[in-house]
């Protein structure tokens, strides 16, 4: 396996080199590289700041570019947001035939890139909303804008036993898409009850020779296709009303504990492999103290996409834990680059600070002109 470490666990999508192909997982599902970039020495200006590299991000990138503003991405640790970790993507409109999520978030960031979008594969660490310029920091650069668009979505939970933690990367992961190749004719155990772990449950049965799914309710929280397929696979042998209380193992995963709730039993469930789809927790880290969060740790949208800070907008989600759909998070992505732009526009900001010297422009050119930002 390689040592290659996912912030989500396991043996990563190695995003290191451009044009790299990732650890293919199979001949159809095989993950396409995205490439990286990295900033020079700042602070860099622009216009519009936006920080995160989902779809919402890069969305909103597409249109702030076409709109002449130059938006700069910070796409985060993990470019491309959580589609990058995925598999079959079937109900994003326009691809009747499915899509890949890495090759879906490839080609949006070649879109936004091709109008003109700098993106650097940085993390922000913090930001100082309290005048503008905004200001933001990634991997020791300051970056200033006169709008930002924070669209840095979320990230998946653990379970939070010191077992999971320990066998991180040594069988227990958050990403089959990444991870399942390695567990070729073996069993495996995936925890949780909604669509990403039936999701990941189905994609495991390409490889593994057993795939158990732990739930610990009797209903699902999945949607009752996603369900239906579980229930009907041959591969897939459901145990409901279960938790998870440890991870068995010393230098590899040799199993699983699971304690029936009813009765408050345990057992050991031998598995080779222990995944983990049980939700998201918003990005939100970097803006404590400037933006709100509701009970749940989610950003708190003031109106439309707007923020309580004058000129910070919101999008996708790191506020949305209602749709939390790829096709949701780019339509806020949309809004939020429209509803910055006009804001630009009525305290004149909108035009692209002056170029440092020697700086070239994000194509070596002239920016693009200006464009049409409605949603179509
Ligand atoms: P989710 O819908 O929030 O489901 C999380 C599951 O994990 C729930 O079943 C929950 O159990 C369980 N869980 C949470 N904490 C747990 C713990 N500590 N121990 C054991 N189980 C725990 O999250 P999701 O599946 O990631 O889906 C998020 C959103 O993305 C949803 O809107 C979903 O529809 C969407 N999604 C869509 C697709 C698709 O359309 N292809 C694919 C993936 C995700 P309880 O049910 O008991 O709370």
């Amino acid at each position: 396996m390689p040592d290659t470490t996912s912030p989500f666990g396991g043996f990563a999508i190695d995003f290191g080199a451009a044009g790299d192909a990732a650890p293919t997982a199979a001949g159809d599902a095989a993950p396409v590289a995205v490439p990286m970039t990295t900033p020079a020495d700042g602070p860099l200006e622009t216009s519009v700041l936006i920080l995160g590299s989902g779809p919402a991000g890069l969305t909103a990138a597409i249109y702030a570019a076409r709109a002449g503003l130059a938006p700069i991405v910070l796409a985060g640790y993990q470019p491309g947001g959580q589609l990058t970790i995925t598999t079959d993507v079937e109900n994003y409109p326009g691809f009747p035939d499915g899509i890949q999520g890495p090759e879906l978030m490839l080609r949006f960031r070649q879109q936004a890139e091709r109008f003109g979008t700098r993106v650097f594969d940085v993390e922000v660490d913090r930001v100082d909303f309290s005048a503008r310029p905004f200001r933001a920091w990634a991997s020791g650069v300051e970056y200033r804008a006169q709008a930002v668009i924070v669209a840095t979505g979320a990230s998946a939970l653990w379970l939070g036993l010191p077992s999971e933690e320990r066998l991180r990367g040594r069988g227990v992961s958050a990403c089959a898409t990444c991870d399942g190749f390695f567990f070729r004719e073996k069993a495996v155990a995936v925890v949780g009850g909604g669509d990403t772990a039936i999701e990941e449950a189905l994609y495991l049965t390409r490889f593994a020779s057993k795939v158990h799914l732990l739930h610990r309710r009797a209903e699902f929280r999945a949607s009752k296709i996603m369900q239906a397929r579980a229930e009907s696979h041959p591969g897939i042998e459901i145990h409901r009303g279960v938790t998870v209380d440890e991870v068995l193992g010393d230098e590899s995963v040799t199993g699983v504990r699971l304690r029936d709730v009813a009765t408050g039993a345990t057992s050991d469930l031998p598995v080779d492999g222990f995944f983990l789809a049980i939700g998201h927790r918003p990005n939100t880290a970097p803006f404590d103290g400037w933006l709100a969060k509701d009970e749940k740790g989610y950003l708190v949208v003031d109106h439309e996409t707007h923020s309580a800070i004058e000129g910070v907008f919101i999008a996708g989600d790191v506020h949305d834990h209602r749709y939390r759909q790829a096709i949701t998070a780019a339509g806020d992505g949309c809004r939020a680059a429209i509803d910055a732009e006009r804001w630009l526009e009525s305290t004149a900001q909108s035009r692209p600070p002056p170029r440092r010297p020697g700086e070239r422009s994000p194509r070596g050119d002239a920016p693009p002109p200006r464009a049409r930002t409605e949603c179509r």
